[in-house]
């Protein structure tokens, strides 16, 4: 059994994204039905759709930073009621009996969790499909309560963005008096500052481009350290307690490392693809490390929307209409935003 609703995807690799149906289950025992309202933009989203990680099935129909409001539960759903605002991420299911299940880190699930979107559907066969849609049906354990004295369309970025930031951050043990270093102004990076910031750290932005300076003291920003200014590249090093590199695409980490103090930690967010060669003797000198860290466990989520509840955290956003997500696409590739598109989901209706 299942309902057909209104989406929007991709059918191809090369094809814009255009109005498509696609089918929902219906309700089960511990299901959650949510009528989405908002639905943030990712990057991961035009990789999927393009078929940059040669994964991609289609049609996709991307979208996991879903905002929406419950409309029905299943008869085993205690923790959500209707009219309730809730939120969804980049999953919707793991095998929840693995060691990473086990301990609340369902995204490194051994087994695999399931993706919002391109991930495996057990429920109706094919593959799952995301919030560029009019609603979506989620088991409880998946789905997040949204504190209610925040923006809603702001809060959408929280759901992939925030937690992608948050949860290294907070795993790292980012304190106050830390001097934390955010590498890269897009959409990870700007919640990166202002959750470092929350946390009573110095915070550094260290940004190529200075026309980024101003924003990003906006944003929390204590001060601005051009990446290309060896001079202030070299007074900062030996001096960072932390390194949040949110950069997209490979690029040259060593310069980075040596911004680090000993035994200071690199975590990578961003670029999931090769990054050009480090040398070693940067990690030896100083016994420095560089992780890598993805999303957060539903448990940590939580703890980072009530974070943003308890310090008015919420996404810097440019909301977009359903039909204007090819020219968003375009924006988001060529990093004119600021700093994070959602998509308005009434305008999928009309
Ligand atoms: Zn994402
Ligand atoms: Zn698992």
């Amino acid at each position: 059994m299942s309902t057909e609703i209104k989406a929007y995807g991709a059918r191809d690799k090369t094809a814009d994204l255009e109005p498509m149906t696609i089918k929902r289950r219906e309700v089960g025992p511990k299901d959650v039905k949510i009528e989405i309202t908002y639905c943030g933009v990712c990057h991961s989203d035009i990789h999927q759709v393009r078929n940059d990680w040669k994964n991609s099935v289609y049609p996709v129909v991307p979208g996991h930073e879903i905002i929406g409001h419950v409309v029905a539960v299943g008869k085993d759903v205690k923790k959500f009621k209707e009219g309730q605002l809730v939120g969804v991420g980049c999953m919707v299911d793991s095998c929840r009996e693995c060691s990473a299940c086990k301990d609340d880190l369902e995204q490194y699930c051994e087994n695999g969790m399931v993706p919002t979107y391109n991930g495996k559907d057990k429920h109706l066969g094919g593959h799952t499909f995301g919030g560029y849609s009019e609603m979506v049906v989620v088991d409880q354990d998946f789905v997040l309560t949204i504190p209610d004295n925040l923006d809603q369309k702001a809060v959408a970025p929280l759901l992939c963005a925030g937690i992608t930031t948050f949860s290294p951050l907070n795993h790292w043990g980012v304190k106050e008096g830390d001097k934390v270093g955010i590498i890269g102004l897009g959409g990870l990076g700007h919640m990166g500052i202002k959750f470092a910031n929350a946390m009573g750290a110095h915070v550094v932005m260290i940004t190529t481009s200075p026309d980024k300076a101003k924003d990003a003291k906006r944003l929390g920003a204590h001060e601005v350290l051009i990446s290309k200014d060896e001079e202030a590249m070299k007074e900062h090093t030996g001096s960072f307690d932390f390194l949040l590199n949110t950069v997209p695409v490979g690029h040259d980490i060593n310069p980075y490392i040596n911004l680090l103090k000993r035994d200071a930690t690199m975590v990578l967010v961003g670029a999931i693809e090769p990054l050009d060669a480090v040398h070693g003797g940067g990690l030896v000198m100083g016994r420095k490390r560089v992780a890598g860290s993805l999303i957060g466990g539903i448990a940590e989520t939580q703890e980072m929307l009530d974070f943003c509840g308890e310090h008015n955290i919420v996404s810097d956003v440019e909301i977009i209409n359903m039909d204007n997500i090819n020219e968003a696409y375009d924006r988001v590739t060529s990093s004119d935003v600021k700093y994070r598109f959602v998509i308005d989901m009434n305008s999928l209706k009309n």
